[in-house]
């Protein structure tokens, strides 16, 4: 396929802008890229998109998300509100995800890929739970991730929470997937696999050591990570170890493991992170609405701590976290110049695209160049002031809203065309959702805590 009349937003190092190019993809990369004429010329009688003079840029990568969150919108949680975040995750999120059924789990999995598909983002890092619908979960969800022609790392998360039976299923599920994937050729290689862990507090020291054990040679892991001082409470009492300490310990990290969050470490930690290769996500949205207070950022980039950017649940518009993520650290330390617009580049689209890129090592991910991945959108975004590629992380922040995605491209495929959805039935999705969602909340409300 053939796109011309685009405005090219390369996110190659350095960044650049090149005007009415026109792009040749081919067995899901780009194949070619140049002056519009030219390309075009080459290539006469294929199908061809005009881009209209829009932005045609990589499509976002969101690095820590939970699909299965999606039937909590709106949802009431009884009693007096959560007052900390473990009363959050005791009253909303554990017993939200005891109510999944296979049929929830496909369902919350398809309202996020539309949503994913509507606002660009390509590529999502999920972390799974359905304790009571445990087994070839991580196939409902890839079967969805297929159907909507989307790129995704899946993993469950093992707990002990719900008893040594379902921690093990947790692990053999991990296992199994892993397993499935290692040929690369889940959903014509569109889907891959990590190894999920709810959290360190709440996995015994044999539980990590089960996850390690069964976790093939070059897994990594993907876990939350001081989110909250609990975690880091949790981790001294069972092991006189600050968390960080203990997960090197049990072998969870390593340059392909992924821990969201990191609010509470201290030094030491953040410098053994540095160390271990490890990545960090951010997700500040996340972050404010727990109320668990917000992660050093900088320092831990200064410290070289590899980071990227998640949503944690929010919605797929990506761009909304890059707000939150600019604007938190300038209230939080009363500092305008916290947190330019540049780092959130680094961030969310250079670091997030080498984080997704080590899960899918065919071609480059992230960046317009020729071989790289066909991982398109195009953006409906006409300045009113200048646009270059070194002040465009400010035009993103300040003038780009996710509505403007009129296309989404993943390995060529064109997932949504004129801002009409051509895997998903959206209408049919949205209906069923609906439903289930009030099934969930029926369970939900017969085993939530009301206190
Ligand atoms: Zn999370």
């Amino acid at each position: 396929m053939l796109i011309h009349n685009a405005r090219v937003v390369t996110w190659g190092r350095p960044n650049q802008i090149l005007e009415d190019q026109a792009l040749y993809l081919a067995e899901g990369l780009i194949a070619e890229i140049g002056p519009a004429a030219e390309v075009v010329a080459r290539h006469p009688g294929t199908e061809t998109m005009d881009a209209g003079g829009q932005l045609v840029m990589p499509g976002n990568i969101c690095a820590h998300t939970h699909f299965y969150g999606a039937f909590a919108r709106g949802m009431a949680i009884p009693g007096p509100a959560p007052a900390s975040f473990p009363d959050i995750l005791r009253k909303l999120w554990w017993p939200l995800d005891r109510s999944l059924t296979p049929m929830d789990v496909r369902y919350s999995a398809l309202v996020c890929l539309v949503d994913a598909i509507r606002h660009g983002t390509t590529t999502l890092l999920d972390h799974h739970a359905s304790p009571n619908a445990i087994d070839g979960s991580l196939d409902v969800i890839a079967e969805a991730v297929d159907q909507a022609g989307l790129r995704a790392v899946l993993c469950y998360e093992v707990t002990d929470r719900d008893g040594p039976e379902k921690a093990w299923a947790g692990i053999w599920e991990n296992a199994r997937f892993l397993e499935r994937c290692r040929d690369g050729e889940v959903a014509g290689g569109r889907v891959a696999g990590s190894f999920g862990i709810h959290a360190s507090l709440s996995v015994s020291d044999e539980t990590l050591d089960a996850c390690r054990g069964a976790a093939p040679d070059g897994t990594g892991f993907h876990l939350h990570l001081a989110e909250h001082p609990v975690d880091e409470e949790d981790s001294l009492a069972k092991s006189g170890m600050r968390v960080v300490q203990r997960l090197e310990k049990h072998g969870i990290l390593g340059e392909r493991t992924i821990l969201a969050h990191a609010v509470h470490v201290n030094q030491e930690e953040i410098e053994l992170l540095a160390r271990s290769r490890a990545w960090v996500t951010h997700q500040p949205r996340s972050n404010m609405n727990n109320g668990v207070g917000a992660a050093e950022v900088e320092a831990m980039l200064q410290a070289g701590v590899r980071m990227g950017l998640g949503n944690d649940g929010f919605s797929n518009a990506m761009w909304e976290e890059w707000k939150a993520a600019y604007l938190l650290p300038k209230v939080w330390k009363q500092d305008p110049r916290r947190m330019p617009g540049s780092t959130v580049v680094d961030l969310a689209v250079y670091n997030n695209a080498d984080l997704a890129g080590m899960f899918f090592p065919r071609a480059p991910l992230g960046r317009i160049e020729p071989g790289a991945q066909a991982d398109l959108i195009l953006v409906d975004y006409h300045p009113t002031t200048p646009l270059t590629a070194d002040n465009l992380p400010w035009h993103i922040l300040f003038g780009f809203h996710e509505s403007m995605v009129t296309a989404t491209i993943v390995a060529g495929r064109v997932l949504m065309r004129d801002r009409r959805l051509l895997t998903l039935d959206e209408e049919a999705i949205t209906q069923r959702s609906r439903e289930l969602a009030s099934a969930v909340w029926r369970r939900y409300h017969q085993q939530v805590p009301s206190h």
